[in-house]
Parts: structure tokens; sequence; C-alpha cells
């Protein structure tokens, strides 16, 4: 079945065409005519939200489970028709769409259940104590609220787990709280047949339309009216530290700052201590290649730097990265600026000082190789643009003196979303001596393994110490993420008819 778009923005279960258009630019297949969003449109969304909000906010777990379990059945309804347009949009082949797939109708049924469990509101109770000295203590009950209408930025990268009914859009849903997405232009067609599928779920659940708005791109005013709108009450977005800094600094000068949880950049770095070097370099490193160039490299999540203590295993190491990533060729990358700005990024790292090229290839146009650079601990030090991410296939070995070096290579590090460790039996206390450092660095710290493929569970941190994202008490994936749309109120000595119904 071929999806053909017809370009409008979905506002409060109405399609709306508006006066301008865009061209999608897909990587192959037929382009098509969308919308340009205005924040006229965004208004609309945004007053449907709160008004809706005063439905859904005090809908029962059980009917917002059964809305969430709705949209993942419509989705997987119109399963072919999106991998279609997902796969010519973004250059991603079909199997990754439709892992991708499976993995946002898992998480919004993970959801479902997750709000049906409870265990999310946190309830508490601190009965009455009236004939308690000097002062007797009044009836506390506390419980988690909804926050009210949420915004949410598709991603770029994750067309369908991080855009229009991605991990955001599910945890504000399962909270209570309308969401008003902005379309990334790179996908909107995808994003407009997941709105549709929304849609679908909304008018079979009875739910008020208001619940959910997909505005398209096309035009940054957007995602300006968008944070600065005053019944938005909270903002999730994945992207770019510059856009994700300027939206986030927009939050924090409303007259009513709310909070903004962006998921920004990582380069992701793996410690490779002397004994895993030694014992297993070249399986480390062929591993490596394969984390670094999945995708193309374009993952948030995507190793970067390797750092290692310089010596003849380093030199294996090194010369076995190279080796691996030499084969790998040509991957389309999402878009021709993000095709762009890694090549700019490449041409940053290669004319840092104290660089030695160690694998090069030649890319243009929408596409990316892969590159391999080397540089000393003392170097990594000096240059902290070093420590920027380059969104794609490439890898940078740092080469540490020796173990304090390589302490202090850590202890440079801006926030991360994952920092690894590969280690042995021998390297236990190098590692017991990083891990106070790394655990304060990043959202997740993990051990002998590569840290792109993200679990949607119960305990996943995606998230971590800025520039990682701009909220370190935070996740953006995993059941967690619900709290980022969560108000805990505290209800003293109120009768039980006026309690929520998660309080009765
Ligand atoms: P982006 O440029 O940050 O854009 C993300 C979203 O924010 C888009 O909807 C964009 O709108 C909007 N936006 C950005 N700056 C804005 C501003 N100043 N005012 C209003 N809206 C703004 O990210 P991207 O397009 O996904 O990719 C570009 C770069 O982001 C990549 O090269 C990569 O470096 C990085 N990236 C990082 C991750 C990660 O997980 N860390 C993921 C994806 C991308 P428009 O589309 O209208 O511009």
């Amino acid at each position: 079945m071929t999806f053909t778009p017809h370009g409008k923005h979905l506002v409060a279960g109405d399609w709306t065409s508006g006066e301008t258009t865009f061209a999608s630019e897909p990587a192959h297949g037929p382009a098509h005519e969308f919308a340009v969003g205005t924040p006229d449109l965004v208004d609309q969304a945004c007053k449907a939200a709160e008004e809706a909000f005063w439905t859904y906010g005090y809908t029962s777990r059980e009917e917002r489970a059964a809305f969430l379990t709705a949209i993942a059945d419509e989705i997987e309804a119109r399963g072919e028709a999106i991998t279609e347009i997902g796969t010519q949009e973004t250059g991603l082949p079909a199997a990754r769409l439709q892992g991708e797939r499976g993995r946002t109708t898992g998480q919004l049924r993970l959801f479902a259940e997750h709000i049906l469990g409870g265990d999310y509101l946190d309830r508490r109770h601190d009965a009455a104590l009236p004939d308690r000295q000097p002062l007797p203590r009044p009836d506390l009950k506390m419980v988690q609220r909804p926050i009210g209408p949420v915004a949410v930025f598709g991603a770029s990268n994750f067309p369908l787990a991080f855009s229009t009914a991605g991990g955001d859009t599910a945890a504000a849903l399962a909270a209570g709280c309308p969401v008003v997405v902005k379309g990334h232009s790179a996908h909107p067609g995808t994003g407009e047949i997941v709105a549709e599928a929304i849609l679908a779920a909304i008018k079979s659940c009875g739910v008020p339309p208001g619940v959910f708005s997909l505005i398209q791109g096309g035009k940054r005013d957007v995602g300006t009216a968008l944070v600065t709108h005053p019944l938005i009450r909270a903002v999730g977005f994945t992207g770019s530290l510059a856009g994700g800094r300027a939206l986030f600094d927009l939050c924090a000068q409303r007259p009513d700052p709310i909070p903004f949880f962006g998921e920004l950049g990582s380069v992701n770095p793996m410690f490779i201590l002397p004994g895993a070097v030694s014992a297993r370099g070249g399986a480390i490193a062929e591993g490596w290649a394969g984390s670094l160039t999945m995708g193309a490299g374009q993952f948030c999540t995507n190793p970067g730097i390797a750092v290692l203590i310089e010596g003849p295993d380093a030199d294996a190491f090194v010369e076995g990265a190279g080796k691996a990533l030499e084969p790998v060729g040509a991957q389309t990358m999402l878009t021709d600026g993000i095709a762009a700005a890694y090549r700019s990024g490449r041409d940053r790292v290669a004319g840092s000082a104290g660089v030695q090229e160690v694998m090069t290839s030649t890319c243009d146009l929408r596409n990316a190789t892969p590159y391999l650079y080397a540089t000393t601990g003392m170097e990594w030090l000096e240059n902290e643009a070093l420590g920027e991410e380059v969104f794609g296939p490439l890898g940078l070995v740092v080469r540490a003196s020796d173990e304090a070096e390589m302490l202090e290579v850590a202890r440079s590090l801006h926030g991360q979303l994952t920092c690894t460790l590969h280690l042995d039996d021998g390297d236990t206390a190098l590692a017991q001596k990083l891990m106070p450092v790394l655990e304060r660095k990043a959202g997740r710290v993990l051990a002998n393994g590569f840290p792109t493929g993200v679990e949607v569970c119960d305990s996943m941190v995606h998230g971590g110490p800025y520039p990682a994202s701009t909220n370190f008490g935070a996740t953006s994936v995993g059941t967690l993420s619900i709290r980022r749309f969560l108000r805990p109120v505290c209800y003293q000595n109120l009768p039980d008819a006026l309690l929520p119904g998660d309080l009765q």
C-alpha cells in the first residue's frame, strides 16, 4: 500500500493546509509538498491542547492505557506504508525502519502497562496525628499529577521512535498531558502518516481531539512560537546543541520559565583498559567499527572517542580499527545539511593541532564514509574542541601516556549520555579509579559492550549532565521518562470527594 501524503497539518482533529508550502527532500522516491507551519497554527493547537487537558488530564489510567494501545495498533496497521515513506525520506534501510517501528509501538505498550501498574504515581500518605504535641499533624497525601500541554520536537535521526508518536509523546500522553508536535522537516510524510494513526486512535477511543496536534516545520518561527506559548508547560527535544540551546534559553527567558528536556550532544567515550586491549584489542576494534558506523553514525550514543594507554597494544588496536573501518562504504545521511555538517566536523578534527589521520576516505553530497584519527592525551587536554560531537561515522583515538593521564582525560569530559569501560580482571583497580569520575559524567556507564542500542525499559537512563541533556535528573528513554511530565501535588486534609481518582 503506497501512501501519498496530502501535506497538511493536523490541528485538534482537523487536517489544515496553509498559504505556503515546502517540498520534502527525500533520499530517494518522489518529493511532496507540505504546508509550512505558522505561529497562528501553533496558537490554535496549544489552545486546543489546553482545552483538552481539562478532560484528558482527568481520564482514568485504564482509559489512557487503551488509547496508547490503540495508537500502537493503528501504527502497526500502517506498517508497510510507514516503512516505504520513511525509507524514502530518511535514506535509512527498510530493516532499520521496521525495527524502529517495533520499538515505537513497544514503548507505547510499555507505557500502557506502566501506568496501569500505578507505581509511577509515587503515592504517599502521612496520616493525621491529632494528638501530637506541641502541634497536631494534618492528614497529608501526595500524588504525581500531569503538568498540562507538552511540546515535542521530532528528531531527525529517529523518524519514528523519537518523533511524532515517539518516546516523548508516549510519555506525555501516558501521564495525561496533551501533545503538540513540531514535525521534523526531514521526514514530514512519515510524520503525517503517524499523525493519521494517532487521529484514528483518538476517534476510536473517544479522546478529545485537542490531545494531539502535528504542526509541520518549514520555518524557525514555529519552534520559537511553540516553546514560548503561554499554555505550553514543558518541552521534549532531541537534536543539535545549537538548536537545543537556543530553544532552552527561550524557555528560561519566558515570564513563566518552563522545563526544557533537551537531549543534545554526546561523544560517548570508551575507556579501553590495558588488560582488555592486550587480551582482545582486535575484537574490541572490530566491535567499535561496527558501532561507530551503524546507521551512518547518526546515533546520539555513537561512541566517537576511544581512550587507551599508549604502547604496542594501543598501536595494534588503532591499526585494527582502521582495517575494520576500511571496507565500510558510503552510507546515505538523513539530510543534506547533516551530511555537510559531518564533513565540516571532519575538517575541524583533521585540521586540529596534534591530530593524525589513521584512515581516510572520500564522501560528498548526502553520503558519509568513515574516518579515523588519533591524538595524544596531552593534545586532547589542551584542545577542548576535540571533545565536540561530530555527528556521523568518525572515530578519534586518544592515546594517554599513563593511567594518571587517562584519569585526567576522563575528568576533562563534558556531560555524556554514556561512558564505556572495556576491562579484564586485571583492570579492576584502574576501573575503580575511573568509576567515580565516569558516573559523574554520564547517564549510563557500561562495561565490555557498545553504547549504541538503547533498551527501552524501567532502568534505562538516556540523559546525563549538560550538554548530553539539559536536565541531568531526567531520562528521555524508558518508563522513568514519564516523570518529566508530572508534578507532585500534596493534598492536606482534603475530603475524599475532592481528591484525584488516583488517591481515592
Ligand atoms: P536541529 O537543527 O537541532 O533541529 C531539531 C529541531 O529543532 C528541528 O525541528 C528544528 O527546526 C528546530 N530548531 C533548531 N534550531 C532552532 C531554533 N534556533 N529555533 C527554532 N527551532 C529550531 O537538529 P537536526 O536537524 O536533527 O540535525 C542537525 C544536527 O543535530 C546534526 O548534524 C547533529 O549534529 C545533531 N543531532 C544530534 C542528535 C543527538 O541525538 N544528539 C540527534 C539528531 C541530530 P527546523 O527543522 O525548522 O530547522
